[in-house]
This record gives structure tokens, C-alpha cells and sequence, in this order.
């Protein structure tokens, strides 16, 4: 296959569906799908991470396999797989493309290309649990929706009505405080990410989903709706529970005993219901318990056949409860299936289930 010139660099922490954008927008103008296909290459396959599409684009751009394939997002049904770490679907921002004007502004700056060449989509903020940019330390920003058939993914096109006014945007772009969740997450996709033993156990969307329901529960009262909450309050509480869990078991637990601790009143009808864990529990086995979050249910689990008086036929975060004291209950968390031995299977696992060969 002929290679592109001029060599157009792939920039770190660029999507591929950004390179692709700007080698069209470099070359051709117009749509990246019809002018990849003019050349011989299928824009979807690139966009769903095919392995083959995106080596026949690395030889079409002369940029390495390897780094092409670090820039690109695998789509597994609902689960997307990005440099090893797995994020669901519904964590993507997909067409609702957001930004941060401050490196959009940089990329002009310091470049000498045209314009809609020079900016380019970073692929961290496609993820919703990112929402402040780690490097100006501002709120992301959305620019409207993409659309749809060729505009989907193509960022040049997308973000092309928006250059003119990106300077201001620049300077009016909301200054947030640093989050450790955040560096957190966007750590786990670089070559050294932050150690952290009990979100290190879990895959990417479950540590993202963690860190914010144990820091909305903390934070606010405990069966409170995530969506009532604006980003910037869902940020802070990320940060919030990112410090609780990290903080390892006995924080958790120290967690766990001040929601006991909120609980004034015990009454019969609340046994074994939401309370005193609120949305957490929820969070835990809605619509079913999954796997990724085992590390926080098993301690979530003991802590409830600890201290909270269940009744015969309640379930706890998913897993029956005890049926005449806590000492059947530990008999009960020997047995195949439950919290032990399920924990057991996901930390067999670790390492290999929730991540992928980066
Ligand atoms: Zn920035």
C-alpha cells in the first residue's frame, strides 16, 4: 500500500479516530470515511478497534502498528478495551464530543499546521469519569453533539465550528482543584500507574464506579440519586471515595462503621434492606452483583453479617444473609458460590479478566 505524504505524527494521548480526522483533514478535507475508502481502508473497522483495519492504516500512515493499536479503543459488545483497561459502553461520551480548550489552544500555538490538522481529541476525554483535564487542571467541555453517519468519531469536522472561539473558551474555562481519582484512572492506562490495592483488583469501570458511590454515599445522604447530582458534585465525590478506598480495607470499614453510625434507629422493616449502605448497595448488585466489584462486596458482605440483625431468606449486596447467627454464617461463606470462594475466583482471575494484553 502507497504511505501518506507528508508524514503526519500521531500525538501522545491521541485517539485514533482523531488521526484519522486529521490525516483528512491534511490531505483531502471533507469526510474521513469516504477518503479512507477512496485509499482502501474501512473507517468503521478503525473506529471499532479491528486489528486488521488499523494495521492496514498504520501502513497507510507510516506511524507503527504498535502505536496505532495503543490509540485505539477494542469494542467487545458493551465493554470497550483500551490499552488493557476494560470501560463500559455506557461510560463512553461517544458523539457528545468534550474538550479542553486550554490544550486545544496549546495545539495551535505550537504548531505549524492548518488549523483543523494541528488540534486533536485526546482519548481521555471520551470517558465520563474524567472530567477535568489533568494537565490544565479545568472542567472538560462539551461542544455539542457530533451527529451522525460521517461526522460521527471525526473530530476535525466536529470540533471545526468551535476554532474560532477557542481562545476564549481558553480563558473562560472553569478552573477545578486536582482530583486523585482522576490521576488515578488516567494513570492505569500509562506505563506507570499509581498503586492502589484494592482498586488495582477491580477492572477500570468498576474502580471509576467505585470511587464515586462510595464518595456519594459518604458525602450525602445515602440513598441519593447519582443523577440529581450536577458533574462537578459527582466529581468531588469521586475524589472523595478514590481517598476512602484507597485507603485500603480497614478505611472501608472505617467507612462502612460511620454509615452504621448515621443509622439512629434500628426498625424491622429495614433489615436487610438498602439501609444503612443506601445506593451502595444498590450500586452492588444492580441489576445483578458483577464480578468486577467483588473486592468492594466481599468487604461491603462482612461488614453487614458483622453488625446489621437479618432475618431467614434476606440477601445482603447480593448474597444471603445468615440464617440463626453469624457463626452458620461463616460455615455458609465456605461453601462454593458464595463471597469467599466467588472473590476467590476473581482474584484467580486478576491480572488476566478485567485486563486485556495491552
Ligand atoms: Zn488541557
Amino acid at each position: 500500500m502507497s504511505t501518506l505524504l507528508p508524514f503526519l505524527p500521531l500525538m501522545p494521548e491521541e485517539s485514533v479516530t482523531s488521526y484519522a480526522a486529521r490525516v483528512t483533514a491534511l490531505h483531502h478535507g471533507g469526510s474521513a470515511r469516504a477518503f479512507l475508502r477512496c485509499l482502501g481502508v474501512a473507517y468503521a473497522p478503525i473506529v471499532a478497534g479491528d486489528p486488521d483495519a488499523l494495521a492496514a492504516f498504520a501502513d497507510l500512515t507510516a506511524v507503527p502498528a504498535d502505536d496505532i493499536a495503543r490509540a485505539a479503543l477494542t469494542a467487545r459488545g458493551h465493554i470497550h478495551c483500551f490499552r488493557g483497561e476494560l470501560v463500559q459502553q455506557k461510560m463512553l461520551r461517544c458523539a457528545q464530543t468534550h474538550i479542553c480548550p486550554r490544550c486545544l489552544a496549546a495545539d495551535i500555538a505550537t504548531s505549524t499546521l492548518p488549523t483543523t490538522a494541528a488540534v486533536y481529541g485526546r482519548m481521555i476525554w471520551q470517558f465520563r469519569p474524567i472530567r477535568a483535564c489533568p494537565h490544565h487542571h479545568v472542567l472538560l467541555e462539551p461542544i455539542g453533539e457530533a451527529g451522525h453517519g460521517d461526522n460521527a468519531h471525526d473530530f476535525a469536522r466536529t470540533i471545526a465550528s468551535t476554532l474560532s472561539t477557542i481562545d476564549d473558551r481558553a480563558t473562560s474555562a472553569q478552573p477545578v482543584e486536582r482530583s486523585a481519582a482522576e490521576a488515578y484512572l488516567v494513570a492505569r492506562f500509562s506505563n506507570t500507574p499509581t498503586p492502589s490495592p484494592l482498586l488495582d483488583a477491580m477492572p477500570w469501570y468498576a474502580a471509576a464506579r467505585t470511587c464515586e458511590a462510595v464518595g456519594i454515599v459518604a458525602l450525602h445522604v445515602a440513598n441519593v440519586e447519582r443523577r440529581a447530582l450536577s458533574e462537578v458534585a459527582r466529581r468531588e465525590a469521586a475524589n472523595h471515595g478514590f481517598h476512602i478506598v484507597h485507603g485500603g480495607e480497614a478505611s472501608v470499614r472505617s467507612f462502612l462503621d460511620d454509615l452504621r453510625g448515621r443509622q439512629k434507629t434500628w426498625k424491622p422493616e429495614y433489615h436487610g434492606s438498602r439501609t444503612p449502605y443506601g445506593s451502595l448497595q444498590v450500586f452492588l448488585t444492580f441489576p445483578r452483583p458483577d464480578p468486577g466489584y467483588a473486592p468492594l462486596r466481599r468487604i461491603v458482605h462482612e461488614h453487614a453479617l458483622q453488625h446489621i440483625p437479618f432475618g431467614p431468606g434476606d440477601r445482603v449486596v447480593g448474597f444471603p444473609s445468615i440464617v440463626d447467627g453469624f457463626t452458620r454464617s461463616r460455615r455458609q461463606l465456605s461453601r462454593p458460590g458464595s463471597i469467599p470462594s466467588a472473590s476467590a475466583k476473581f482474584r484467580s482471575r486478576k491480572g488476566s479478566s478485567h485486563r486485556m494484553p495491552r
